[in-house]
């Protein structure tokens, strides 16, 4: 049985003794009961969404101009990651003689570091591992 329900269950013994007053702090208490685990759940999930963000914080390394993980052909946006902590693969739209170029599609940037430089892009005819097709479904 939860706090809760004990809680529920005292509210009804002490209405049956017809104390009106004990009756209203119960039913106050009742009341902060629900609001701390409205509360507490809320915590779990942002203590869940920080334990996500700390692992993946320790897989990613700096390599200018992006992040990496290791194992990933695909690196991440370094404007979303050092501003909001979210882990943005950038996509990888071409590369020619001078700058390969790789676009953010949240924040938009658009960034072009000249060849020699950065890290090699992927290689387009091998299936990214980590990226979702465009069927929608891993394959
Ligand atoms: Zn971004």
């Amino acid at each position: 049985m939860g706090i809760l329900e004990n809680v529920r269950d005292l509210a009804e013994l002490v209405k049956k003794t017809g104390d009106i007053e004990f009756y209203r702090k119960i039913v106050a208490l009742e009341g902060e009961v629900i609001e701390l685990t409205r509360q507490n759940r809320l915590l779990e999930t942002k203590v869940a969404e920080l334990d996500q963000k700390l692992t993946v914080q320790a897989s990613l390394s700096f390599e200018a101009p992006f992040w990496w993980q290791e194992g990933d052909d695909t690196p991440f946006c370094p404007s979303c990651w050092e501003l909001k902590r979210q882990a943005i693969h950038v996509v990888y739209k071409f590369s020619n003689a001078e700058f390969t170029r790789w676009d953010c599609s949240v924040c938009k940037t658009i960034y072009a570091p000249k060849l020699g430089k950065a890290r090699k892009p992927p290689d387009p005819t091998r299936p990214n591992r980590n990226t979702v097709p465009r069927g929608g479904a891993w394959t």
